[in-house]
């Protein structure tokens, strides 16, 4: 029996995801995104101990189960898995665990692994592992193009809008297999459209860190719009650096092991990952400063001083991409973690010798746990008020 797969709500990309699915006849639906309710579930069927990412998706798992009407034997939650220093890679295993405990063993957990840079999206189809990536790439693209158009909208709530047809359009374009360049040259014209007082570029914040965290709205307490609340404009980091860390992981881990066909493989993966990105990035170039993702190669070299490339996972991407964003005119580096995060803790501790050796830049560390925490506010207050500081040096 055909099941229907659900993605989790991480990011907006959960909608372009799974119209690229969809666009292959699989049935596929993005979770909603989190809320209270996911968080109270979550809670009450973990230990405690664990991340605060796994807490949010399996609270928003087991609200899908108890939706009147779930069919436990035609659903399938995604949740992909990671190898690295820290528990990602045990998700898929204890959302197993809690759904048998629970009394769901009928529902599936589909894992796709970075071990083989998600080969099993898609399975043997080519086109369709074509199709995700590009769907995931035009969303970073698109989020790109938001995130430097708010700051400086004369009409408020304009470029939200925009963003949303925009986000529905490519999602349709997706799922009928129509020419996405085109789709990312209509959407250029609608945010040319867009009303802009950029008389002067407020401070860059790059927002960084563990990726979940970065991109959940509800998780980070929407820390993008306070950052724009408090005068500033933000680069995200985006999902698809993962992907590109994880083809670049696959390549070294092949050439290691002397596996001459998935050397081949990971280097041919590469070109066509960036022969999309640059496709689909031409057309909104000019809209954007932030506009060119460099080399993985690169950003990897920008950590080696501070992280040896063998401790993998997300930390020696988060110090890397800091400095790529410095290097483009970034005024502040914010690295978003969960409380307790292990690779969100070892950027912490390297933050202070970070700071030192780029002129003191404002650097902060946010960890959320679920918990509000009025400080928050103010260490971002603080921390804006540097990047200000520290842009106004750089002029
Ligand atoms: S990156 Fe951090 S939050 Fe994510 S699984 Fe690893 S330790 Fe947990």
């Amino acid at each position: 029996m055909e099941r229907t797969i659900y993605i989790p709500n991480m990011a907006d990309h959960a909608y372009s995801l799974s119209a690229a699915l969809r666009a292959f006849g699989i049935s596929a639906e993005a979770l909603p995104e989190p809320d209270e309710e996911t968080l109270l579930l979550g809670r009450k069927y973990s230990t405690g101990k664990e991340c605060f990412p796994f807490i949010v998706t399996t609270g928003d798992f087991l609200k899908k189960v108890q939706e009147p009407g779930f069919d436990p034997d035609g659903a399938a939650f995604f949740m992909p898995l990671a190898s690295g220093p820290c528990r990602f890679g045990q998700y898929s295993q204890m959302h197993r665990v809690f759904l048998d405990r629970l009394g769901h063993k009928e529902v599936a957990v589909i894992s796709p692994t970075s071990e083989d840079s998600y080969a099993e999206i898609g399975g043997a189809s080519l086109k369709l592992r074509i199709r995700t990536w590009q769907a995931m790439v035009a969303t970073d693209i698109l989020q790109k193009l938001l995130h430097e158009t708010r700051p400086y909208e004369i009409d408020q709530g304009e470029t939200d809008r925009v963003y949303k047809k925009a986000l529905t359009k490519l999602a349709e374009a997706i799922e009928k297999g129509r020419n996405l360049v085109k789709t990312m040259k209509q959407i250029a014209k609608e945010v040319r459209q867009i009303k802009l007082d950029r008389r002067e570029r407020k401070p860059i914040i790059g927002v960084l860190g563990e990726i979940f965290m970065r991109n959940n709205r509800f998780s980070n307490e929407n820390i993008i719009r306070k950052v724009e609340d408090l005068g500033g404009e933000v680069w995200l980091a985006p999902v698809s650096e993962w992907v590109y860390y994880t083809t670049q992981r696959y390549k070294e881990d092949s050439v290691a092991e002397h596996r001459y066909l998935d050397i081949l493989k990971a280097i041919l993966q590469e070109k066509v990952q960036r022969y999309y990105e640059h496709r689909l990035e031409k057309p909104v170039k000019e809209l954007l400063l932030n506009n060119e993702e460099p080399p993985i190669t690169e950003v990897l070299h920008y950590s080696a001083p501070y992280l040896h490339f063998s401790f993998g996972g997300e930390a020696i991407l988060t110090i890397g991409k800091a400095i790529d964003y410095i290097n483009k005119g970034a005024s502040g580096i914010i690295n978003v973690m969960p409380f307790t995060c292990i690779p969100g803790t070892v950027v912490a501790v390297i933050s202070k010798k970070f700071r030192e050796d780029f002129n003191g830049i404002p650097f902060l560390n946010a960890s959320y746990d679920g918990q509000e925490d009025a400080s928050r506010l103010v260490r971002l207050e603080a921390f804006m008020h540097q990047a200000r500081q520290y842009r106004d040096k750089k002029k």
